[in-house]
């Protein structure tokens, strides 16, 4: 409210914001959620397609282990109980980016519900607290820019369309655009060390959707709620819900009603503007997908996955503590990047089995022809989020540590960049039509790699064992594209899904 005058500051002061937020975050898979479409962000529009992700009648989704995977190292990173038994539900809607005319996701029984992540709050942390976390897939994006007839219509993309995603939905437990910023600050911070998604907010890895209402400080009783979209940087999510405290603030005031709503932020007019009346759940007519059975989750999955997680920040800030005796708000700055809390290691070496050398050869994959995507000035999906995304950078008063941007994902970048000893992993090694990736496979690949104790040394050998970690990525690669043989299974769409 840099606008608003003293007085009025005073009277917002009279009012309590009550906050939610509900993060999508892009999961860092090799393929699509339902199909083995390649999930890689910045390649030519509708070029990672297959008849699963187009929503052509009587193609059938499998579900990929891999991202069930991903989303259980956030759930189990965010101290969530994972569900041995949750379920598939299609939620209906229109859009034109959505060709099934539905989205596959989880409602009533998600896969993960109950865990917090901690804030910084007067000197100490303090946990806010995740409601649930759920799987869904991504839809497609609808691009207005861009192209020469831009300004008559509009394209679509599906490249995104059935990317896994997660939806972690926070608890009403914030209580300024302060603790909101920190919330997610210490979010993306889990979720990096977890190594469950790039969290790029300018690729969109990272969505934001804020839950803002107000109510007189000192009673109980929720406000009305308006729910804000296009939320692209952790700025804009800390602005958007400044605003919004105002604006529900000056209508209570002024003896107006807050309606529930869907607003939209719009960022360079610094205001919300109204979308849509709120939909409830059940505008949606959710109902269990009937193509999907229940997704099960042994208890030895679920351990075997919480023993495969690093250390946390949270845990890594409490070591810093006893360790080196430092406080705890120091402790919790330090610990935002791994890459500052390990020294300077680069964190995928440190990383076990498939989730170090198989990533970080993806992710060093995945970087670099989106690097050269860049340079030969190809359209890049997002166009219109780029201009207005930015990250938080100035310090801020409370909390100047996690005011400033850390990410260690982009030192990463760094790393990943550099060509590899092997070169690359094979081209399209993923879209057989042999196609849909079935439970196991990606078991299969974690078994081959190296033993534990090789492993181990490994680690110790620094840069040349990263080296040799990931040639041997590359020839498992290699070995898996001959061993599976011809291509037996249909052709499905001409030079895209063969
Ligand atoms: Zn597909």
């Amino acid at each position: 409210m840099a606008t608003a005058s003293a007085a009025f500051r005073d009277v917002v002061a009279r009012y309590e914001p009550v906050i939610g937020l509900e993060v999508h975050c892009q999961l860092l898979t090799r393929t699509k959620l339902f199909c083995s479409c390649r999930n890689r962000f910045g390649d030519q529009p509708n070029t990672n397609v297959c008849p699963v992700c187009l929503g052509l009648p009587g193609a059938l989704p499998v579900l990929s282990r891999e991202a069930v995977t991903l989303a259980m190292r956030a759930a189990l990173a965010t101290h969530c109980t994972v569900q041995e038994t949750s379920i598939f539900a299609r939620k209906n809607y229109f859009y034109p980016d959505l060709p099934k005319g539905y989205q596959i996701s989880q409602y009533e029984r998600p896969l993960a519900t109950e865990g917090y992540v901690e804030i910084p709050s007067g000197g100490a942390f303090r946990r806010v607290r995740v409601q649930r976390i759920h799987m869904e897939e991504d839809a497609g994006k609808l691009l207005h820019e861009g192209f020469p007839w831009s300004g008559e219509k509009s394209g679509v993309d599906f490249n995104r369309s059935g990317i896994p995603l997660i939806e972690i939905v926070s608890h009403p437990d914030l209580r300024s655009s302060e603790e909101a910023h920190d919330y997610l600050t210490a979010l993306k911070a889990v979720l990096l060390y977890a190594e469950v998604s790039d969290c790029n907010m300018e690729e969109g890895s990272l969505r934001c959707d804020a839950n803002v209402s107000v109510r007189p400080r000192g009673t109980e009783a929720f406000g009305t709620r308006a729910e804000i979209k296009n939320l692209n940087s952790f700025r804009n999510v800390a602005r958007a819900i400044d605003h919004e405290i105002a604006r529900q603030v000056a209508m209570i005031e002024s003896g107006r009603k807050v309606v529930q709503e869907t607003r939209l932020w719009n960022a360079d007019k610094a205001e919300t503007a109204s979308m849509r009346s709120k939909e409830e759940a059940h505008d949606y007519r959710y109902f269990p997908e009937p193509d999907l059975p229940p997704l099960v989750i042994t208890r030895e999955w679920i351990e075997e996955v919480r023993r495969s997680l690093p250390e946390l920040p949270a845990g890594k800030r409490r070591r810093f503590v006893a360790e080196y005796g430092i406080p705890d708000y120091d402790a919790g700055v330090l610990t935002l990047s791994r890459e500052v809390a390990e020294g300077g290691r680069a964190a995928p070496r440190r990383l076990p089995g498939e989730a170090g050398a198989a990533r970080g050869a993806r992710e060093a994959h995945r970087r670099r022809d989106h690097h050269r995507q860049d340079r030969q000035g190809r359209l890049r999906e997002d166009v219109g989020e780029r201009g207005g995304a930015e990250g938080y950078r100035g310090p801020r008063g409370a909390h100047p540590g996690f005011g400033r941007r850390a990410d260690p994902g982009g030192d990463r970048r760094g790393d990943g960049g550099k060509p590899r000893a092997g070169g690359h992993l094979p081209e399209r090694q993923d879209q057989h039509p042999g196609l849909v990736r079935r439970a196991g496979h990606e078991e299969d690949r974690g078994t081959s790699q190296p033993p534990g104790g090789e492993r181990a040394a490994q680690e110790g050998a620094g840069r040349a064992g990263l080296k040799n970690r990931l040639l041997r990525t590359f020839c498992f690669a290699r070995r898996r594209r001959q061993y599976r043989g011809p291509d037996s299974g249909p052709v499905l769409i001409q030079g895209r899904c063969t």
